[in-house]
């Protein structure tokens, strides 16, 4: 079996490149498209992935904060977009912590679901949704990790930072599991 660390990597660069399984979209509530992440994911993946989240919405009326979707990942090389909303920051007293725990944790259950091993993630809620990136980092490693530590299905989490401040942090977390792991 391979170590915990092992199975987390990251890269910097654009998460529409990845051949994972799944990849992973902040997206917004509506489903409907945004900019960001999610405009290079709809831009990239072509419209039939704008045209599974309509039929999510029909049915489900959208995606709450914290909670995950998953469709099609059109003319992308993954299977799938798993599409979860994170938590705009207002200030930290508003369970932004936990809901962008459950992002975590909901997208990696869905990938589970649907037989994916390797899932990559994007800095969720870091670009206009304005989560301090130190503690996102911490948030979305401490999450992750906990979540392989007891679910053997998943074979590869991948954090792909666009951003270098992101990219320094997130290794920085990585640095500080390998010691206690
Ligand atoms: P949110 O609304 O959740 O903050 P954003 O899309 O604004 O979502 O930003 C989330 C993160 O995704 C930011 O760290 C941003 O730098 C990053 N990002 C933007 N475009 C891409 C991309 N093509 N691949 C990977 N990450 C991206």
């Amino acid at each position: 079996m391979k170590t915990l660390t092992s199975r987390i990597e990251i890269v910097q660069g654009d998460i529409t490149k990845l051949n994972t399984d799944a990849i992973v979209n902040a997206a917004n509530s509506s489903l409907l498209g945004g900019g960001g992440v999610d405009g290079a994911i709809h831009r990239a993946g072509g419209p039939e992935i704008l045209e599974a989240c309509k039929k999510i919405v029909e049915i489900q009326g959208g995606c709450q904060t914290g909670e995950a979707v998953i469709t099609t990942a059109g003319k992308l090389p993954s299977r799938f977009i798993i599409h979860t909303v994170g938590p705009v920051w207002r200030g930290g007293k508003n369970d932004e912590q936990e809901k962008l725990a459950s992002c975590y944790i909901n997208s990696l259950q869905l990938a589970v679901i649907n037989d994916c091993q390797s899932v990559a993630f994007p800095n969720i809620s870091t670009g206009v949704y304005g989560f301090p990136k130190v503690q996102a980092a911490r948030i979305a490693v401490n999450t992750v990790s906990g979540f392989l530590s007891k679910n053997n299905r998943i074979e590869k989490v991948i954090f792909v930072c666009f951003d270098e401040e992101n990219y320094r942090l997130i290794k920085e977390q990585l640095n500080v599991l390998s010691m206690y792991s």
